[in-house]
């Protein structure tokens, strides 16, 4: 490959290099994915679904439908083997998606396909240098790119982190585990189990939900997780391995045999200390590994991306200073901090001896009480996740939730106002009430009404407001009384300074402000997302 430029370069095509490809590609940035694997095709399964907060983000983009006519729509949410029921929920989708990543992956690159976004695949990033204007990023056949952001999504090992130098503290492995797609001679029973060591569980890899129950396929691969007596390295596991592993957690391995594939995952826990160094940011597992309890990996990857895409691209177009990048960390390094904390703790409780169970049946108890399964299951969800924007109405920082809206056009969801991730400034106030002529280039007002009642998870029913700023990502980033008290601000912090403006980035130096167009439920181990 020659030497070629692009905006920005993202290394991994993944669930969070994919969607984090879409979100620059539509904000018109010259992006490219640079993907060691020669295909999709995933070797293994990983996720098994989607949690409400993705299908969401997914929504806003208009693209949820993709996914969910090929999932089974299921109550996923759960911790520590508590389901979670969040059909009371005040959302659109009070319900998670069992879907394997593999298709999870296969629909976003479809997606990334239409936007155009080149993916280089087969290529290997080897390493890279990044000066005061960009990066120049090494690739395993010598050739090279040129980039002026590079984004390393390149999971849990990433190179790009170690390379930048991020730190990755966290905790060892306490606990290893076996996956695997085989065919087994006799048949176990389905389902979850736990034993000394841990939870093992089996499945076929085809079911159905049928009445929020899974039913199973007659025939075909058996999904298998199975604990293992000791902590082994993270070295390719055999089907030996796995034969000793389930004869020592269930007395039997079932005749296992013809395995398709095997993994191992740990119950690892590490944390980047830093998000972003210089033109050099991560995203995703490569930003935070953790063990795969919840099922949550993946849905922190994606919305790391949507929170990232479009900061970068207002960056790239230099509408906003570099600043705005170290938002994304402020933002998001909590909600991964979170994610490492309660999979830790359903760790702990994943064991059968009397006392963990005694400990698990405790909070089983408690959170089958209203108030704290509405508020785990909006943790677990991710329909609680608030950035600190700051004291004031109780949307701000929040998800803005999916209204039915009269506009002068007709009837619309908000969601839809959302599809090519343009900031909006809704007003319910008076028509014409607002103006943002400075930023018009870069956000759209819409006048509309609304007679929904504004509801939000755990919260209930809140104030309306008069009007509100959202985010490309969905957050509501400033509410309105009847004035337009800290309007401006909200509008400068986010989008940029008003036409005509100097932006002034972190080098310091000027660039015009209007110089720049805008134009889970896995059957064999559905423990991991709680059902
Ligand atoms: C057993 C198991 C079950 C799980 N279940 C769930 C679940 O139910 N729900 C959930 O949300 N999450 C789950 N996860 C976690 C989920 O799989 C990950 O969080 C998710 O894959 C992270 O996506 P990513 O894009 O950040 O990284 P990855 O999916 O790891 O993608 C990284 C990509 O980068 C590429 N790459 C790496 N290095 C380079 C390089 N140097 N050059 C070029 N390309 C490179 C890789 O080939 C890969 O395609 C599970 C994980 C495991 C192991």
């Amino acid at each position: 490959m020659a030497m070629i430029d692009h905006a920005v370069v993202i290394v991994g095509g993944g669930p969070t290099g994919l969607m984090l490809a879409g979100e620059l590609a539509l904000a018109a940035v010259d992006v490219a994915i640079v993907e060691r694997r020669a295909s999709q095709d995933l070797a293994g399964s990983r996720a098994g679904g989607l949690h409400a907060r993705t299908i969401e983000i997914l929504d806003q983009r208009g693209i949820a439908d993709r996914f969910l006519s090929e999932g089974q729509v299921a109550q996923v949410a759960g911790f520590a083997g508590v389901r979670l029921d969040i059909s009371d929920f005040p959302t659109r989708h009070n319900y998670g998606l069992g879907l394997w990543q593999n298709q999870i992956e296969r629909i976003l690159a479809g997606w990334i396909g239409e936007l155009a976004v080149p993916i280089y695949r087969g290529h290997e990033v080897t390493g890279f240098a990044q000066d005061d204007t960009g990066v120049d990023v090494e690739l395993s056949d010598g050739s090279s790119l040129r980039a002026e952001y590079l984004v390393g999504c390149d999971g849990g090992r990433s190179l790009i982190r170690k390379a930048a130098g991020i730190a990755f503290p966290g905790s060892d492995p306490t606990t290893s585990s076996l996956i695997a797609e085989v065919e087994m001679a006799e048949t176990p029973e389905w389902g979850i189990h736990r034993s000394a060591f841990g939870v093992h569980s089996f499945g076929r890899k085809e079911y159905q939900i049928v009445d929020g129950k899974i039913v199973y396929a007659d025939r075909g691969p058996v999904g298998v997780l199975v604990t293992e007596q000791h902590v082994s390295a993270a070295t390719e596991p055999t089907l030996g391995d796995l034969s000793a592993a389930l004869i020592a957690a269930c007395g039997t391995d079932y005749g296992v045999h013809s395995p398709i594939w095997i993994s191992r995952f740990t119950d690892a826990a590490r944390q980047a200390v830093a998000y972003r160094k210089g033109r050099v940011l991560i995203a995703g597992d490569a930003a935070h590994v953790h063990p795969p309890d919840g099922g949550q990996g993946l849905q922190t990857g994606v919305q790391d991306a949507v929170n990232l895409g479009w900061k970068l691209a207002q960056v790239v177009k230099g509408a906003s200073p570099e600043s705005l990048l170290d938002t994304y960390h402020t933002e998001r390094h909590p909600v991964a901090a979170r994610v490492l904390r309660n999979t830790m703790a359903s760790i702990i409780l994943r064991r059968e001896d009397d006392r963990t169970k005694a400990l698990r049946d405790t909070i089983s108890e408690l959170l089958n009480m209203d108030e704290p399964r509405k508020r785990f299951a909006a943790m677990m969800s991710g329909l609680d996740i608030r950035y600190d924007l700051g004291d004031g109405h109780p949307l701000l920082g929040r998800r803005m939730p999916d209204l039915d809206l009269v506009t002068a056009n007709g009837p619309l969801r908000l969601f839809t106002l959302l599809h090519d991730a343009v900031p909006i400034l809704l007003n319910l106030g008076e028509p014409g009430g607002l103006d943002i002529t400075p930023w018009a280039h870069r956000v759209q007002l819409i006048d509309a009404g609304c007679v929904d009642t504004w509801e939000l998870p755990v919260l209930g029913a809140v104030t309306s407001p008069n009007a509100v700023l959202i985010r490309p990502d969905g957050y509501v980033a400033w509410v309105g009384d009847l004035t337009q008290l800290g309007l401006a601000d909200a509008l400068t912090t986010w989008f940029g300074p008003p036409a005509g403006a100097p932006v002034r980035s972190s080098a310091g130096a000027q660039m015009p402000g209007n110089a720049q167009t805008f134009i889970v439920a896995i059957p064999s181990r559905s423990f991991l997302i709680g059902t």
